[in-house]
C-alpha cells in the first residue's frame, strides 16, 4: 500500500503560511523562522516501526520532517528527537489538530 502523505505535507506548508502572514503570536519563541517545507520521514514513528513497537499519537518535527511518537507513547521518540537534534518545534500529526509546541520556550502556538 502506498502511503498517502499529501495531507501531511500540507501541515508544514500551512504552518509556514501562518507564520509568514504573522498569524501566530511568537510568545517570545524565536524558532518559528526555522520551520521548513519537507516531506514527513514516514507514515508512522520510524523508530517504533523498526523495532516492531506501537505508539499512541504521532508528532511531526516541522524543522526536518521527522515523525516520532508522543510523550504518552512508551518510547517518546519525538522528545528524543529534540534532545538529539535541538529541533524544538513539533506539531500533531493528527488531522484537525492545529498547534505547534516549542520544547525550548515551552509555549504552544495556535492559529
Ligand atoms: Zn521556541
Ligand atoms: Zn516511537
Ligand atoms: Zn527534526
Amino acid at each position: 500500500m502506498k502511503p498517502d502523505t499529501s495531507g501531511k505535507v500540507q501541515i508544514s506548508a500551512k504552518i509556514k503560511q501562518l507564520v509568514a502572514d504573522g498569524e501566530l503570536d511568537p510568545q517570545g519563541c524565536s524558532h518559528l523562522s526555522e520551520i521548513k517545507d519537507h516531506i514527513p520521514s514516514s507514515e508512522g514513528c520510524g523508530k517504533c516501526l523498526a523495532m516492531g513497537d506501537t505508539w499512541v499519537n504521532l508528532r511531526l518535527c516541522v524543522i526536518c520532517g521527522h515523525v516520532g511518537c508522543c510523550d504518552a507513547s512508551k518510547n517518546t521518540h519525538a522528545t528524543k528527537h529534540f534532545h538529539e537534534t535541538n529541533h524544538s518545534l513539533i506539531v500533531s500529526f493528527q488531522p484537525g489538530e492545529d498547534w505547534i509546541w516549542c520544547y525550548v520556550d515551552e509555549v504552544t502556538h495556535t492559529p
